[in-house]
């Protein structure tokens, strides 16, 4: 704690961008004021309206202050002594009645690196890898086509590169200038701004397409026709880059393969663009020097999200784009640590550093740090676990996530939660999983503690705590920490958040030379193995992490949704966040200037749409699909493309994840949140 002179130094708790920001004590107990770091390596001062609204929710009276147990269906609260036995309890007799892979426990990208650390390793001294965190439901796609074809699942180049040096961008299923706001204000803007070309593929028109020179609208779920387009575009006219395939690549000719017997007016028709558009895309991309190519959840979250990042690989690599600055493959993260949170091995199939469970030499080394035995088998997702909750599943360990309002089908989630034998939640409001829980736990806020967390271009970054710990709460770091020895006696007794940053180097070589002392205030990008690197702007330089050093082409063939329209649903629903919220809305509906922007939820409907239905601008309508039914606003816009509905997932009263599919993508079980079939109507209760 530092509550005495200087503000400190920390990062705002919101998107992956990794904003600096100065806090210190208000005058009124518990609260907390910023300043702005005019020497923020990121940001240099500058912040978003999130940002500059992220103290808020720190002292809001809805703040959990003491643990709660749960008796005949009442919260009362509890001693810390009471709460931790319940817990330890409830668990250990999952364990014992049913196997340890009978219990699910959730990391959080809202929480440290070195927290989230501790909750896989407790998840796997437990003797279970049903470790899982909420990349599953946004970028886990992502991860799994980037490792699987260039050996790293994260963005490959760095917001100052991709500013300075890049000649175009290819903006796909992202909305940096809503989302990732600093970002494109103060890097991607700045380059357009300076003639950096930018083609920008989205159904729904947003602040990203008032920077775009070609905007394609793309009907949702048709990604990988237009980018085939795109590709054959590039075949056919000889715009590849022979000695970049030739030298640093793999699979070329699969690529040919798929698009030998092409037909591209009728992949242009699919997607509802034209076709001399995209081919004119195509030339703008692959002519323009330097290529970067940004990724989002429009193309992550489908049930074809694995093919359609490799779609833009396959881009990368034909144009030779991808090892040098001002280029690249780079998703935009969207919470502050959802990168450290994979990083650190908070997911079912990999160990701190990306080592696979499944690789008995990769568990080994982990295994002598540890001093114990990681089970061999991949463990559930997180979506698996919900999914199996009240069966196979009956235990779960929820650490800052909020899976009723941010899964997929959540009607069916919430019922499903109910059925469990123990479940615990551990965060900052009582939000709707936690009301399911069996113990609360009240942890703190992020202007309350310290430890690292890592952006979306691989920067480590300190925290640090500016007030004192409110209230009747503990630190997650603490809990887990005590939870852990309670259960098991030994390995989960740190020192301080540091002591575990230095067993997380030990196990993982991406962040080996990296230390507290070194990150200062600059940060450190990983990968950076010695303390002698100074870490790593852009990856893939020489060659690819990969078996061969080979990046792999592999071509991808269309594959429609997992559902799409007929006569009972004829629309299409697809989903996007706003700039003034963030996620389920846990903190930013706590912020009164977030809320006095947009205090509630709407629907963007195409006027023809509209008027077919009798819709008017403002009015209440029922939005139904095969899964259930919300209210919501209707806001009549040609923003969105005829035939699809657009709406947010932040709110609470009007929750939008009742009615999205839950269907996943084979390979990363990412849920298919970007398409459904929906109808609207009237609200005739209204
Ligand atoms: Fe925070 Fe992201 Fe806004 Fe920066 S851009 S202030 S990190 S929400």
């Amino acid at each position: 704690m530092s509550s005495e002179d200087e503000p400190v130094k920390t990062i705002c708790p919101y998107c992956g961008v990794g904003c600096g920001l100065k806090l210190e004590p208000g005058e009124e107990p518990g609260s907390v004021n910023f300043k702005p770091w005019f020497d923020a390596p990121v940001n240099e001062g500058a912040l978003c309206i999130k940002g500059s609204s992220a103290v808020q929710h720190v002292d809001h009276e809805d703040r959990l202050t003491e643990p709660l147990i749960k008796e005949d269906g009442e919260f009362r609260e509890a001693t810390w002594e009471e709460a931790l036995d319940r817990v330890v309890e409830g668990l250990m007799e999952v364990r014992e009645e049913y196997g340890p892979d009978a219990t699910g426990f959730f990391a959080s990208s809202q929480v440290m690196n070195e927290e989230n650390y501790l909750m896989q390793k407790l998840a796997r001294r437990y003797g279970t890898n049903n470790v899982d965190n909420c990349t599953r439901l946004c970028h886990a796609s992502t991860v799994a086509a980037l490792r699987d074809s260039l050996g790293a699942g994260a963005m490959t180049n760095s917001m100052a590169d991709l500013r300075d040096s890049a000649d175009a961008y290819w903006i796909q299923g992202a909305n940096p200038a809503e989302q990732h706001v600093i970002g494109h204000s103060k890097y991607f803007k700045q380059a357009a701004n300076d003639g950096t070309t930018v083609v920008q593929v989205d159904p729904h028109e947003n602040k990203t397409s008032e920077v775009a020179d070609i905007h394609l609208q793309v009907k949702p779920g048709t990604d990988i026709p237009i980018l085939n387009v795109v590709l054959e575009t590039i075949l056919e006219e000889e715009l590849y880059d022979e000695e970049f395939i030739a030298e640093r690549t793999k699979g070329f000719e699969s690529l040919e393969a798929e698009l030998a017997d092409f037909d591209a007016e009728e992949a242009a028709e699919t997607a509802g663009v034209d076709l001399e558009k995209i081919r004119e895309a195509a030339r703008a991309f692959a002519e323009a020097g330097n290529g970067a190519i940004f990724t989002g959840m429009g193309m992550s979250q489908k049930t074809c999200g694995t093919d359609n990042v490799q779609n833009l690989i396959n881009l990368a690599l034909v144009t030779g784009n991808i090892g040098k600055p001002g280029t690249g493959v780079n998703p935009l993260r969207g919470q502050n640590n959802v990168q450290g949170t994979s990083d650190v091995g908070a997911l079912p199939n990999v160990l701190p550093g990306y080592l696979e469970v499944e690789d008995p030499e990769d568990r080994a080394q982990v295994e002598d740090v540890w001093g114990f035995e990681v089970p061999p088998e991949n463990g559930l997702t997180s979506l698996e676990v919900t999914d199996a909750a009240g069966e196979e599943v009956q235990g779960l360990y929820v650490m800052g996530e909020n899976p009723v309002l941010s899964e997929p089908n959540s009607n069916e989630v919430e019922a499903n939660l109910k059925e469990l034998q123990f479940m615990v939640a551990q965060d900052i409001f009582m939000t709707e999983t936690a009301k399911l829980a069996d113990v609360v736990l009240p942890a703190t806020s992020w202007v309350e503690r310290g430890g690292t967390v890592t952006n979306t271009d691989r920067r480590v970054q300190r925290m640090r705590p500016a007030v004192d710990v409110p209230g009747n709460t503990r630190h997650d770091f603490d809990i887990v920490s005590e939870i852990g020895t309670r259960m098991f006696g030994e390995g989960f007794d740190y020192d301080g958040p540091e002591a575990v940053f230095e067993e997380l180097r030990e196990v993982a070589s991406i962040y080996g030379g990296i230390t507290y002392d070194r990150i200062g205030d600059e940060g450190i990008q990983w990968p950076c193995e010695t303390t002698e690197e100074e870490g790593t702007q852009y990856l893939h330089k020489e060659e690819f992490p990969t078996e061969d050093g080979l990046g792999k082409i592999r071509g991808v063939s269309h594959q429609p949704p997992a559902e799409v329209e007929d006569e009972e649903y004829p629309l299409v629903l697809t989903t996007g966040r706003i700039e003034e919220h963030y996620n389920t809305g846990e903190m930013s509906r706590r912020s009164e200037n977030l809320m006095r922007k947009t205090d509630h939820n709407f629907i963007h409907v195409h006027p023809a749409d509209a008027e077919a239905r009798g819709i008017e601008d403002g009015d209440v309508v029922e939005l139904r699909t095969r899964r259930g039914e919300i209210d919501v606003t209707a806001v009549v816009t040609e923003e969105t493309k005829q035939g699809v509905v657009w709406t947010t997932p932040h709110f609470a009263d009007s929750q939008t994840n009742r009615v999205t599919n839950d269907a996943v993508d084979p390979v990363a079980k990412i849920p298919e949140f970007k398409v459904a079939a929906a109808t609207i109507s009237v609200d005739v209760a209204e």
